[in-house]
C-alpha cells in the first residue's frame, strides 16, 4: 500500500500516534487513533495479551523501508541500545509525521535524535538527548594499540 492509499482510507489521519507493546497491554483508555507495526502485535499475540489487545482498537502498518534506514544508521551512529521493532516503530512515526507514546527509555532517546515528538505513558520522557562511542577501557581512547576490546562510553549528553 502506497502513502497515498494510507491516506484516503484514513481520512482522520491527523492526530494518529503511534504506540510500543507496554502502552497496548496496558493502554485501555486511551483516546485517539493508534498505530503500530506488525512484529509487535505478533510478539503480543504469542503472549499473554489477547485479552486486552481484543478490547483495544489498534491499527497496524509496516514502517517505509527508506526511514527504517534512515534509523538504522543514526541507531549505529549513537551506539543506540534499541531493538529493530523498536527501530521500527520510530520509522513509522516518522512516515506519519506524528508523536510516538513509549516508556522505553532507549526508544525516546533516539527519536530525539530525529526530532520526533515522544510521549511518555506511565513515566516521564527523558529530557536527555544521549550518544555513546566505543572506547578503549585500558587507554580511553577510540583507535589504540593496546590490544583490549573496546566498550560503550556514554559520547554527548545534552538536555533537551
Ligand atoms: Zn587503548
Amino acid at each position: 500500500m502506497c502513502e497515498e492509499d494510507f491516506l484516503t482510507l484514513h481520512p482522520d489521519y491527523p492526530g494518529v500516534k503511534v504506540v510500543d507493546a507496554n502502552v497496548i497491554i496496558h493502554g485501555r483508555g486511551l483516546n485517539g487513533k493508534l498505530v503500530t507495526v506488525p512484529e509487535v502485535l505478533e510478539e503480543l499475540k504469542s503472549g499473554q495479551a489477547k485479552t486486552s489487545l481484543s478490547s483495544f482498537n489498534v491499527e497496524t502498518r509496516q514502517c517505509s523501508e527508506r526511514n527504517f534506514e534512515k534509523v538504522k544508521e543514526k541507531s549505529s551512529e549513537i551506539l543506540s541500545e534499541t531493538s529493530q521493532v523498536d527501530e521500527k516503530l520510530l520509522a513509522l512515526a516518522l512516515d506519519l509525521d506524528c508523536s510516538l507514546i513509549t516508556d522505553d527509555k532507549g526508544l525516546q532517546n533516539l527519536a530525539l535524535h530525529f526530532g520526533v515528538e515522544v510521549e511518555g505513558f506511565m513515566d516521564s520522557v527523558t529530557d536527555k538527548k544521549m550518544s555513546w562511542k566505543l572506547v578503549c577501557p585500558s587507554c580511553g581512547k577510540s583507535s589504540c594499540s593496546c590490544g583490549v576490546d573496546r566498550v560503550r562510553k556514554l559520547d554527548q549528553c545534552n538536555p533537551v
